[in-house]
């Protein structure tokens, strides 16, 4: 990461920032999440820019956003996000730590041998330890298991999320990407033990939509909040490549989890007439794809990611919009459906 930090001086947050910012309750609990958060998985690795960083959860505090969203692999390399944040946390927002909802996940790989990815009890204690070190914390408000484990058992796994919290190195527990029989299992083996089942992290878009095929129900009846990632499906559902592929986007900067090749022209033909409702409506394009996830009240909040200040702000506007009227709906699904 690049440490130009020294020009933009010491952070002093608005007293205007919980103003406009609409916070919704996360399933049955007593936390209150931003209907926008933001996520740490891109933009906060060694290789990219620290006062951008640093700017833009700045922006987002300044505006509301009250959950900053993290993991143990997030980077480049694994771990860097962390760290990043950790210094950012020191330099720019430990007065406000208890204002803040920070969150991080194991799960998928993050170091050699057996014992560094999936779901043992082994893995998740050790991991929550080292990611607990390098953001500088005593304790996480939610720490995930970040995906299912076919092969240990989920008892294990749910055990080790139980005694996480009950020692005190995470206040609340959540899943992410689990299918909806086993999230209901998950949330009953938690609450016999007594820990209630906070939240779930599915991938949710206008061009991802499998949350709505029970798994939104199934939260619903547990009373777990769902949080949902990726809303913008990494940027294609903006006007980001509606022109060309920006030399400065993910699609031709990283190419790890978005391929430029991937983005057809009929996905494009997609987003461009979903551009049109868009503008009818006084929105951007990814004004639309969030306002749409929010329509539905059992959507706690969107996890976007943003690579710079502008673009949080102008996701955070979206709330500005949030209704739909039926045939603005209709429109929508006859494209996403065409
Ligand atoms: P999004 O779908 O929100 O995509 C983010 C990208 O969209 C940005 O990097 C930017 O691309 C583009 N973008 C954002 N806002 C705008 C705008 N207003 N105008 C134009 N382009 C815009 O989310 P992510 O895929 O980044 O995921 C968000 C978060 O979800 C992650 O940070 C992480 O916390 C979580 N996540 C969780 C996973 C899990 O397994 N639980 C997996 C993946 C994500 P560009 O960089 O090109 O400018």
């Amino acid at each position: 990461m690049s440490f130009n930090n020294q020009s933009i001086g010491t952070y002093e947050t608005k007293a205007s920032r919980y103003d406009k910012m609409v916070y919704r309750r996360c399933g049955k609990s007593g936390i209150l999440l931003p209907s926008i958060s933001i996520g740490l998985w891109h933009n906060f690795g060694h290789s990219d820019n620290f006062t951008n960083a640093r700017n833009i959860l700045r922006s987002a505090f300044d505006h509301g956003v009250t959950h900053f969203d993290l993991a143990n692999n997030y980077g480049p390399p694994y771990g860097a996000a962390e760290e990043n944040f950790g210094r950012i946390l020191e330099k720019d927002f430990l007065p406000y730590r208890d204002e803040l909802i920070i969150s991080s996940k194991a799960g998928y790989d993050m170091w050699p041998g057996p014992y560094g990815d999936f779901g043992s009890r082994k893995y998740l204690m050790a991991s929550l330890d080292q990611s607990l070190k390098r953001m500088g914390l005593d304790y996480v408000d939610i720490f995930y298991h970040h995906r299912p484990d076919p092969d240990t058992p989920i008892e294990e796994t749910m055990r080790a999320l139980h005694d996480i919290v009950q020692q005190g190195k995470a206040l609340y527990v959540g899943i992410s990407s689990y299918p909806t029989k086993l999230t209901a299992q998950a949330a009953k083996i938690l609450m016999e033990m007594g820990t209630k089942l906070l939240i779930h992290q599915p991938r949710y878009n206008m061009m991802d939509r499998w949350a709505e095929d029970g798994l939104l129900d199934e939260l619903g009846k547990q009373g777990t909040g769902a949080i949902a990632f990726s809303p913008l499906a990494q940027g294609v559902l903006t006007n980001r490549y509606l022109k060309a592929f920006p030399e400065k986007s993910r699609a031709v900067k990283d190419g790890r989890y978005l391929q430029k090749e991937n983005i057809t022209k009929e996905i494009l033909n997609k987003v461009d007439a979903l551009n049109g409702i868009a503008e009818a409506r006084g929105q951007t394009m990814a004004q639309l794809a969030i306002a749409w996830l929010l329509k539905d009240e059992r959507i706690s909040s969107v996890l976007v990611g943003v690579s710079s200040p502008k673009q949080l702000i102008e996701n955070v506007k979206t709330i500005e919009n949030l209704t739909f009227t039926k045939s603005e709906l209709q429109k929508i699904e006859k494209i996403l459906k065409k």
